[in-house]
């Protein structure tokens, strides 16, 4: 079944789209046909301002509307996506080319995000101290205000929801920039809780993130800035994000070791590893590509994930039963490939794929074989650098600090899994990679509630959990004396 798409879209402010203020344009392509699927504004810094005025004006009623009230209302927003699950997955899909059933299963984690920081909001409390005598000190959980959010394009409706949900539930008011490529779903859904949401605690402005999101980091109006992107984009938002004194929560790229020791359960490690490489056609930016096998099992599992390979079933990505689709856009394609190409000038061996694929119904859909690279070594660039697609790395090791030392010799520090029977040295190897997430004998499993987020130059702030909804709040501390007469300080 198809839906429709709006051909123009406007910016979503208070709660309807409005026209942005100049012609400035940008185009969302099919990654399975190239066609135009819809045109979305290029906002400048006026349209950020008109946005940032409504979350201003709405904010504070908001949050005194009280955390019931902002659960149920919250509870009604998932409730509705969870309703029309089958439109927003076939929208994902067509703006993403990911496989039906990877978009559903996102669809169904923003909605239990939400539900998650819905539920959460209810149980946030402040302290008090026992200062003594007539002396109260009370703590207050306040939201900061406006929050400016500026998305990734690889998940693009759940990273919305979950980046927006524990703001919103604390009392906050947000402006969103989905990225360029993927705008469709954060529009729809947008207008979704519009309906339910009072106008101007969500808004969506769509355009480049040299200009539109440039913007939101400089607006003064905004209190805090929340980006999921590249290394040198979040570093750079930081610098600019510093000049108006803003808080900022960086979750940026990674170079994820899967670590597979000689006892592993082979079979299990290379269903886990084709998950964790291709899973998305390898846009995570968990992506377990760097695969780090012992020596006496690398060329074992090595022909296991070589076998599976075939398994995947790369084709039309909205039939239901299809694992892998297309590329998001072509420039993001075509470096893929150059790094394919940077692989077998470096002396790599291509295991398995190595190329493009024509796959019916879209003859010209943006499709890249699942590629395996064997002799690998540490300091190949496609063993040190975020691909970010289908592309994974056979290394091997027989000493266990030394792989440790390559497994964190990047300055990437995302996450990381490790294969292996042995249960305390599961738990040992996970207390020494450098990542702020670590699977063990499992992978890309993102439950809410569990912290999710970077460390070293990965990033840093926590997503997905209670933690993250604190972030969004500043403490008020109230000091008060109760005593019956004021004391005298200066008798
Ligand atoms: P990107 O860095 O190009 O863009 C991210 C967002 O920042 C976009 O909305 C973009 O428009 C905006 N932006 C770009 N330049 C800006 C500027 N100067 N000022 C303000 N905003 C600006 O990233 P991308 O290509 O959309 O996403 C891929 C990257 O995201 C990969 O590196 C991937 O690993 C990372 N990622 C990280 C996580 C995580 O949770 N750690 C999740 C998904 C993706």
């Amino acid at each position: 079944m198809a839906y429709a798409i709006e051909k123009e879209y406007g910016l979503y402010i208070g709660n309807r789209f409005v026209a942005p203020s100049s012609n400035a344009r940008l185009e969302s392509l099919s990654p399975l046909t190239g066609e135009v699927l819809c045109v979305v504004p290029d906002a400048n810094a006026a349209d950020v301002d008109a946005a940032v005025s409504a979350a201003r004006a709405a904010w504070p009623k908001w949050f005194d509307a009280g955390p019931r009230k902002r659960q149920a209302l919250l509870m009604k927003c998932a409730d509705r996506l969870a309703a029309e699950a089958e439109r927003f997955a076939w929208l994902e899909t067509s703006d993403t080319g990911k496989p039906w059933r990877e978009s559903l299963a996102n669809v169904h984690t923003a909605a239990d995000r939400i539900r998650y920081y819905a539920g959460a909001c209810r149980a946030l409390e402040g302290n008090t101290l026992p200062v003594g005598g007539t002396i109260l000190s009370l703590d207050f959980r306040e939201p900061l205000g406006v929050i400016g959010i500026l998305g990734a394009w690889n998940f693009p409706l759940n990273m919305f929801a979950g980046k927006i949900a524990p703001a919103l539930a604390v009392g906050n008011a947000v402006v969103y920039k989905p990225a360029e490529p993927t705008p469709i779903t954060t529009l729809e859904f947008a207008r979704l809780m519009g309906e339910i949401l009072p106008p101007g605690v969500v808004n969506v402005v769509t355009g480049n993130g040299e200009t539109a999101g440039a913007a939101i980091v400089a607006h003064p109006g905004i209190r805090k800035i929340s980006i999921t992107g590249a290394v040198e984009t979040g570093r750079r938002v930081m610098a600019a994000a510093a000049a108006t004194g803003k808080q900022i929560t960086l979750e940026l790229g990674g170079k994820n070791a899967q670590i597979v020791c000689e006892d592993a359960d082979l079979d299990r490690a290379a269903q886990g590893i084709l998950l964790g490489a291709f899973m998305n056609q390898g846009q995570v930016c968990t992506s377990g590509s760097r695969i780090l096998a012992h020596k006496k099992v690398a060329q074992a599992l090595g022909e296991k994930i070589v076998a599976l390979i075939p398994k995947l079933k790369i084709g039309d990505p909205f039939a239901k039963d299809t694992t892998m689709g297309t590329l998001c856009y072509r420039e993001h394609m075509d470096r893929v490939l150059d790094y394919i190409a940077i692989g077998r000038r470096e002396g790599a061996t291509v295991l398995a794929g190595g190329g493009r694929l024509a796959v019916k119904p879209f003859p010209n859909g943006l499709y890249l074989q699942p590629t395996l690279f064997g002799d690998v070594t540490a300091d190949m660039r496609i063993a040190r650098e975020e691909i970010f697609g289908p592309v994974a790395t056979l290394h091997t090791w027989d000493d266990e600090d030394a792989m440790l030392a390559e497994s964190n010799g990047l300055d990437y520090g995302l996450a990381a899994g490790i294969w292996t029977r042995d249960f305390g040295r599961a738990h040992r190897l996970a207390r020494a990679v450098e990542a702020g997430r670590v699977w063990i004998n499992c992978y890309n499993l993102f439950p809410s509630g569990a912290a999710f987020g970077g460390s070293k130059g990965s990033g840093f702030g926590r997503e997905d959990a209670f933690e993250t909804m604190l972030a969004f709040t500043q403490v008020k501390n109230v000091v008060a004396d109760i005593a019956a007469e004021q004391r005298r300080f200066y008798e």
